[in-house]
């Protein structure tokens, strides 16, 4: 059986950023990924936003990894060329009843280091965008949007030239805890074998499964999984907005928000709808909810001006009306077995964090945390 040092299972963003830190660490890398090329899966569908911070639980691993990731994805978009846009965020409330939560919001990103939030009167929010309706909004200057695929082709170019090596068409079947490793099985057109010292388990939605399928792993270290669909509607013509306008955020998700891509092309989402499966069909009639929501800040969005765009689904370990789950990165520490780290629950700001979760799963490895 061929030996290798470290397996990273997935080559989405996460996988990515993990196999390039390994790689840096001077480790060698295999990475598997199960389709034949890499990104295909959460990664391409997101709202490539990079995001400050604001929202996420004092403390919890969500918040410190994406204002450690943001500054980091920042720098590594810098250094690699790789297109990004830091053109800031507003947050608006749309009637006086939102005040509280605004002003809360506020003082909740504080906490969670993020202390760059400007609050804006609405005269002051119809100055920066004649078209949005709204009481009052706070900005958000280090917020931005960045180009996924470009950022995963340069992941991979960093990690390759650290020696780490991409297998595509190579899904992981199965993993077994031995004596002398972990034994990885490899499905496909090619069946293999192999034997690693270390693997890391980065497979979006396949995680909990592989978890599942490792032979030796305690029942504690196997979470549900729950699927929360995103869709996204996309705004035929030009936008009148500059900046990424959010509502407050709503369970499961932030609110039907807009966003804009590189080029200036607006969209709408993701909305919230728990499935039971991967099924990234748009339905056309989810544009109701969109046009009812979208008007509470933009009153003058037309008939007719949306289009179904694509879907992304969140990949959750906590399921509808439970509190919302942290990412969850078991390493060493938590189910006890040496040299394995399994990620579940990565939705976001999965993207905006990954090159700190890589930190934080090579953190785990030497034994911290
Ligand atoms: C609707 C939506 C909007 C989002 N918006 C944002 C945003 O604006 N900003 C932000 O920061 N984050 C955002 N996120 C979160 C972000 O997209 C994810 O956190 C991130 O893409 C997760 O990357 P990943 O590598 O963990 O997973 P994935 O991209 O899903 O990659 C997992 C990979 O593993 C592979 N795989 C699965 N099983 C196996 C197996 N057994 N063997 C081998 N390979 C396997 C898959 O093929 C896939 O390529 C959003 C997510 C969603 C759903």
């Amino acid at each position: 059986m061929e030996r290798v040092d470290c397996v990273v299972v997935g080559a989405g963003v996460v996988g990515l950023a993990v196999a390039r830190a390994l790689a840096l660490g001077g480790r060698e890398v295999l990475l598997l990924e199960a389709e034949a090329a890499i990104g295909t899966a959460t990664s391409a569908r997101n709202s490539e936003v990079i995001h400050a911070g604001i929202y996420y639980p004092q403390g919890s691993l969500k918040g410190r990894l994406c204002v450690a990731g943001r500054q980091a994805l920042y720098a590594f978009c810098d250094s690699h060329g790789v297109p990004y846009r830091r053109c800031g965020k507003l947050i608006v409330a749309s009637d006086d009843a939102q005040l509280a939560a605004l002003a809360q919001l506020q003082q909740h990103a504080r906490a969670n280091g993020v202390d760059d939030l400007q609050r804006l009167t609405g005269a002051e929010l119809l100055a920066l965008e004649p078209q949005l309706r709204a009481v009052a909004g706070l900005r958000s200057p280090s917020t931005g949007i960045v180009d996924s695929h470009a950022l995963m082709l340069a992941l991979l170019g960093a990690a390759e030239s650290q020696g780490a090596l991409l297998a595509l068409n190579a899904p992981v079947a199965g993993i077994a805890l031995t004596d002398a490793g972990l034994r990885v099985r490899v499905g496909g057109a090619e069946p293999l074998q192999l034997l690693a010292r270390t693997l890391v388990n980065c497979a979006g939605h396949g995680a909990p499964l592989l978890a599942a399928r490792t032979a030796g792993l305690p029942a504690a270290g196997r979470p549900r999984q729950f699927f929360a669909k995103g869709s996204y509607f996309s705004l035929a013509g030009r936008t009148p907005f500059t900046h990424l306008v959010y509502p407050l955020p709503e369970p499961g998700g932030l609110g039907v928000h807009l966003t804009l891509d590189l080029a200036g092309q607006a969209r709408f989402g993701p909305d919230v709808e728990w499935v039971d499966g991967l099924d990234y069909q748009v339905e056309p009639q989810r544009a109701e909810g969109f046009y009812a929501a979208i008007r509470r800040y933009w009153p003058g969005l037309s008939d007719g001006a949306l289009q179904p765009a694509y879907s992304g689904i969140r990949p959750k370990i906590s399921g509808p009306g439970e509190p919302a789950a942290d990412f969850r990165i078991d390493g060493p520490a938590q189910h006890g077995v040496p040299g394995l780290v399994n990620l579940f629950g990565i939705e976001s700001p999965g993207l905006t964090a990954c090159l700190a979760i890589a930190d934080e799963v090579c953190r785990r490895l030497e034994g911290a945390g």
